[in-house]
C-alpha cells in the first residue's frame, strides 16, 4: 500500500521542532509523498501555555507560501490546542485561513477532568466546523468515550487520526494502542474516515508511519476510510470541508 499524504508535521515555528517548511517539504519529495501539511502548535492560554508556539499572526499569512513546492502539494496548517470546555486557542480568522486544522489534548493546555467531561469537550470540539482533524485522541490519560465521538464524528465527518509519536515515545501517552483499535473498530462500523500523521519534529521522520500501517492492517480497516492513500482524495475532502463554512 502506497500512502501518499502525511497530515501532521511540526516546524521551528512550534517552539520545540528543529527543521524548516522547507526542508520537510525536501524530504517529503524524496520520500515520494505528494502532500505534506504543516501543522504547527499553538500557543495555549495563559495558565495552560504551549511554550515556543508562535502568535495567532503566524497562522494568517500563509497566502504568501506556495502551495506547491518540489512538486510537493503543501497544506498549511494548524494543531491547535483543545481547552477545557471543548474550545480552542486560535482565533475564528486564522481558523477560517487554514488548509487543515488538527485539533489535539495536550498536557500542558488540557486538564484532565474524568471520562464525562472530556467526552463532553471532545463532542463540542467534533461539531466545531473548524476542526478537520482528532488528533492522537489515543490517551487513556485523558479518557473518552470513543462510542460516542465517533458517532458524531460520523455526522459531522470529522477525521481521526493515527499518530506514529504515540509509538516513538512510549512515556507519552497511555494505552495508545488499545485505544487506537477502540476507535478504529467504531469508525468502521461508522464509516468514517481516519488518517495517519507521523507528527515529525525532526526531518527524518516526515512520512513515517509503520506502527500505524500495522495498526490498521491488524483492524482489517477498509483502505477507503483512510485519506492519505490518496492525495487528491485528502485534498478534495478537506476543500469539501472548507466550503461548508465558506458557503455560511
Ligand atoms: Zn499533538
Ligand atoms: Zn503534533
Amino acid at each position: 500500500m502506497q500512502y501518499e499524504a502525511d497530515t501532521h508535521t511540526h516546524t521551528l515555528a512550534s517552539g520545540h521542532a528543529y527543521n524548516t517548511i522547507m526542508e520537510m517539504v525536501h524530504a517529503a519529495a524524496v520520500k515520494g509523498l505528494k502532500a505534506l501539511a504543516i501543522t504547527d502548535h499553538t500557543k495555549g492560554v495563559p495558565g495552560h501555555e504551549m511554550n515556543g508556539a508562535p502568535e495567532d499572526i503566524y497562522f494568517r499569512n500563509f497566502v504568501v507560501i506556495p502551495r506547491i513546492i518540489e512538486g510537493v502539494h503543501l497544506l498549511m496548517g494548524a494543531e491547535v490546542n483543545i481547552l477545557n470546555g471543548g474550545t480552542v486557542d486560535l482565533s475564528e480568522r486564522a481558523l477560517r485561513q487554514q488548509d487543515i486544522v488538527i485539533a489535539s489534548i495536550h498536557r500542558q493546555c488540557y486538564d484532565n477532568e474524568g471520562l464525562e467531561e472530556n467526552t463532553r469537550a471532545m463532542l463540542k470540539i467534533v461539531e466545531n466546523p473548524y476542526v478537520d482533524i482528532l488528533g492522537h485522541p489515543d490517551d487513556s490519560n485523558t479518557p473518552m468515550d470513543y462510542e460516542q465521538i465517533v458517532a458524531k464524528a460520523a455526522e459531522t465527518g470529522t477525521i481521526l487520526e493515527l499518530n506514529e509519536n504515540s509509538y516513538r515515545d512510549p512515556g507519552l501517552r497511555k494505552n495508545c494502542k488499545e485505544n487506537q483499535m477502540t476507535y478504529l473498530a467504531l469508525c468502521k462500523k461508522w464509516g468514517v474516515p481516519v488518517t495517519i500523521g507521523s507528527d515529525a519534529h525532526f526531518v527524518d521522520v516526515v512520512g513515517q508511519h509503520e506502527h500505524n500501517e500495522a495498526i490498521l492492517k491488524e483492524a482489517d480497516f477498509p483502505m477507503e476510510l483512510v485519506m492519505n492513500t490518496s492525495a487528491e482524495k485528502l485534498i478534495n475532502y478537506l476543500k469539501a470541508r472548507k466550503a461548508r463554512f465558506q458557503q455560511s
